[in-house]
């Protein structure tokens, strides 16, 4: 069995220890150590990195009692060899890892929120609350815990050798089953639960805690968190976020978001222009069509390319040059795509059909039936001899219908 040297102090970053077994796996060889300070995947969050005597640490697991290291090169029985691992990646991790306990203990002072979940990644870190907690609420929780973390209480982590030993410990939290023994960390004035993982020593060493998002998570609420220079990091890259909205606007950062939500009224008034300038030239360009209909047997037809004219407006469009009976095919041509759109009045051709010639002319794809089909292509050179084609065969299928 290992010697958790991570157990007793949390500081300890480099070692001497003997292997006591080394066994050949996938990955590399599987490396048991009789001490080692490296912490393992477990309690939610990722194990330590590092070196052995020069050879990579990438994987640190517990199998039973037995901590397992997973290096990439082999070592035999009985060699002496060094441990270092990477105190940067250990030390953000407890900043996270306690920064929870603190958060966790606010949740619960303030709203009796109980802690139900913890996942440490990386580059983020969540905690689970089982209350819905809004969102004064959080930056109530976020600031008490900002200003404990200041007070720098000592953290400490006791081993209890029995339940017994636990009565009268005030805990935050009692998880049930719990065997001996049993490792409780205490923040002094405040906090105390159960707890296998390393710790920074004081509150202080946490840094600044921020709350980056809280959602309805399984009846409670589920807050992402960022600690240290973690949450240092996303302070100055939501600064440079905000620092160019504001350049871009001319404007500085306070006034940012009036200058976005100014904007955002003013593109809703400039779209609700558009729309009513739309509606007016539409009907205009609709009575031109209408003038510029053929008669094919008393059915009006009508065959246009129009540029630029969004896809959606041309419904509209033939729409209003439905009068009698009336077949009405318009192009439109918005750099390399061309969308189409046919639309009937009183006729006994499906459009579902009619569309097969256009889709083969212009090798587009497109559906429809009754009395409306619409599809797009890319572009065609020459649309117009295209659609001059395609004139001649809507014409024929009017004479015959
Ligand atoms: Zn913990």
């Amino acid at each position: 069995m290992t010697e958790r040297l991570y157990l007793e102090d949390s500081m300890t970053a480099a070692f001497d220890a003997v292997v006591i077994a080394c066994e050949p796996t996938k990955d590399g060889y599987l490396v048991e150590l009789d001490r080692s300070a490296f912490f393992p995947n477990k309690g939610g969050q990722p194990c330590d990195v590092g070196t052995l005597s020069g050879a990579k640490i990438t994987d640190v697991n517990e199998q039973g009692e037995r901590l397992w290291h997973l290096a990439d090169r082999a070592f035999a029985v009985g060699d002496a060899v060094h441990g270092e691992i990477d105190f940067a990646r250990r030390f953000d991790i407890m900043q996270q890892h306690t920064g929870e306990h603190l958060l966790s203990y606010c949740a619960w002072k303030l709203f009796g929120a109980q802690n139900v979940g913890f996942h440490c990644a990386l580059t983020y870190a969540t905690l689970d609350l089982d209350k819905p907690v809004g969102h004064d609420g959080i930056a109530e929780i976020e600031t008490l815990a900002n200003r404990l973390a200041a007070e720098n209480a000592r953290v400490t982590a006791t081993i209890y050798e029995s339940e017994k030993d636990l009565e009268g410990i005030p805990l935050r939290k009692h998880a049930e089953g719990l065997t001996a023994p049993i490792r409780i960390v205490t923040i002094e004035g405040s906090d105390a639960c159960t707890c296998c993982a390393p710790h920074v020593r004081r509150t202080g060493e946490i840094g600044q805690l921020k709350i980056v998002e809280a959602i309805p998570y399984k009846g409670g609420t589920r807050c992402t968190f960022l600690c240290g220079m973690r949450a240092l990091s996303h302070a100055q890259a939501m600064q440079n976020t905000v620092s160019a909205i504001a350049l871009r606007f001319s404007t500085s950062r306070e006034q940012a978001e009036t200058a976005v939500i100014r904007q955002g009224d003013e593109l809703s008034a400039a779209k609700r222009e558009l729309r009513q300038a739309y509606a007016a030239l539409d009907e205009y360009l609709a009575k031109s069509l209408i003038a510029e209909a053929e008669d094919v047997k008393g059915k009006k037809l009508i065959v246009k390319v129009l540029e630029s004219v969004d896809p959606k407006r041309l419904r509209n469009l033939a729409g209003a040059t439905m009068q009698g009976k009336a077949l009405t095919v318009l192009f439109s041509v918005t750099g390399e795509r061309t969308s189409y759109l046919l639309a009937s009045n009183g006729l006994k051709t499906d459009m579902g059909l009619l569309i097969g010639a256009v889709n083969t002319a212009l090798s587009g794809n497109g559906g429809g039936r009754g009395t409306l089909a619409q599809g797009s292509a890319r572009t065609p050179s020459g649309i117009g001899e295209t659609v001059e084609g395609l004139r001649t065969y809507f014409r024929n299928v009017l004479l015959h219908e």
